[in-house]
């Protein structure tokens, strides 16, 4: 079945194999492998992807959203370029104006966002957000949602399952490892939520409420299933009756949905705010955010009575621990602030928008005109092809799209020269031409005609 790909990407196939001898399943990240084996890259520019047969791609990947500005964008260049002829590889263990620079620039953006503190991942800066509530308020658990994704540690790894008859009632989810080498201790203390449900969330947040110390949660699941606004009101309410934190990871809606996020779109200011991806410019980052009450208790300004008499459980001899070699990397901020900079020019995030929405619209005609059931959705510059009319309004009702059909598109989207991971969504940056998006929108339909036997 997979005929065509494989014969596109021999070179690739012989690289992985070579690659699975050393390093298992040949990948570095569970998400970049896909059956019957996943696509070497060899460079990259602008929109377009190359892959080491000479294949070229136009990317919608992006590295899973980070690459808002494309590939190799001259501004960015330029501001690495910089960093490293003064200052070498310019990471120094101390601090370093760039730091404040940047944290500045977040708090400007981000309504909710007081003070900052920088991690190198999107992993990093959920875990230390959760570990900063619970020392806040002094509860032990923490809140998610079915499906939304905050980094893959022990935590939060604890609501998906490949068999959804154990993930439970879909008004009261199970918590459910997700992965092997997961303690039964964080199975007892996360707590998960039906995503856009509110009267189901309001129930277990109350049965739970002096235990839980924060709800984290992604306000656009996955980066393309968006809360619902009254839903997200509620939410903000029910948890500061119970005394409860709200963290946005904001990873991925962070300076694309707008520069400000989430948070800006929905007008609610959470307690605390997890960043990454487009802050680092295509380098590794993360950022904790938040309220300056919450944010001060860490080390080494928050010892001792600094910490809020809540925080029962804790002991208030000690203080706060975030730490990290690269945290605040000078030239992993400096490509950052490039990406910001671009991002501020007049015009730069509402033309992305609407070549986005421009792409959607003629995709829906498209399949329309083919009689598949489909529909696009998402929020900003990311959005999912989903092959159904059923509203999709949360991670089970993903279960109602034919995925078949889709995954077949997709291949033979790859053989056309779109890159997509199958079944993933797409991610759109400035850099994509009106060009590149007629040749998706020309490639969908060649698809089309080819899986549907027309
Ligand atoms: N939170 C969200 C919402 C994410 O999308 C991701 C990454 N996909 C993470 C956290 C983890 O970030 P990282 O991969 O940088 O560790």
């Amino acid at each position: 079945e997979f005929k065509l790909y494989e014969k596109k990407t021999g070179n690739s196939r012989k690289m992985y194999e070579k690659a699975c001898e050393v390093i298992p399943g040949g990948v570095s990240a569970n998400i970049k492998y896909f059956e019957p084996h996943p696509i070497v890259m060899k460079k990259a520019g602008k929109s377009k992807l190359y892959d080491v047969d000479g294949n070229e791609y136009v990317d919608y990947l992006l590295c899973y959203g980070a690459m808002i500005l494309g590939h190799g964008h001259t501004s960015v260049v330029e501001a690495v370029n910089k960093q490293l002829q003064v200052n070498g590889t310019a990471i120094f263990g101390t601090p370093h104006i760039n730091e404040t620079t940047m944290a500045k620039k977040i708090i400007e953006l981000f309504s909710g966002i007081e003070m900052v503190r920088f991690t190198n991942s999107g992993t990093e800066a959920t875990l230390f957000a959760i570990r900063m509530a619970m020392a806040y308020n002094g509860k032990s658990k923490i809140a998610k949602f079915e499906g939304h994704y905050h980094g893959g540690y022990d935590q939060v790894l604890l609501s998906v399952h490949p068999d959804i008859q154990k993930a439970g009632d879909a008004k009261e989810p199970k918590t459910i490892k997700e992965s092997r080498g997961i303690s039964d201790y964080y199975v007892n203390n996360t707590v998960i939520l039906p995503f856009n449900d509110i009267e189901s969330t309001k129930k277990i947040l109350k049965k739970h409420a002096d235990d839980i110390s924060a709800v984290i949660m992604e306000p656009v699941q996955s980066g393309f299933i968006p809360a619902d606004l009254e839903f997200m009101q509620e939410l903000r309410k029910v948890t500061e009756e119970l005394d409860i934190l709200l963290i946005y990871d904001e990873v991925k809606t962070g300076f694309r949905l707008t520069l400000g996020g989430a948070q800006d779109i929905y007008g609610i200011k959470p307690d605390l705010t997890s960043l990454g991806k487009v802050l680092g410019g295509g380098f590794p980052v993360g950022a904790v955010g938040g309220k300056k009450e919450i944010l001060e208790i860490v080390s080494p300004t928050g010892y001792g009575d600094i910490l809020t008499p809540s925080a029962s459980n804790d002991d208030k001899s000690l203080g706060l621990f975030h730490s990290g070699t690269y945290n605040g990397h000078p030239t992993v901020l400096a490509a950052g602030l490039a990406t910001i900079n671009e991002l501020e020019k007049d015009n730069v995030m509402n033309s992305l928008i609407e070549n986005t929405n421009y792409l959607r619209e003629k995709l829906e005609g498209l399949y329309k005109s083919y009689n598949i059931p489909m529909q696009t959705v998402g929020m900003g510059s990311i959005f999912n092809i989903v092959l159904t009319d059923k509203k999709i309004k949360n991670y089970r009702d993903m279960n109602s799209a034919d995925s078949k059909l889709r995954k077949e598109i997709d291949y033979a989207l790859l053989e056309l020269g779109v890159y997509s991971k199958p079944l993933n969504r797409y991610s759109m940056s400035t850099a994509h031409t009106i060009d590149d998006i007629n040749f998706t929108i020309n490639a969908h339909e060649k698809a089309i005609k080819r899986v549907m036997g027309r």
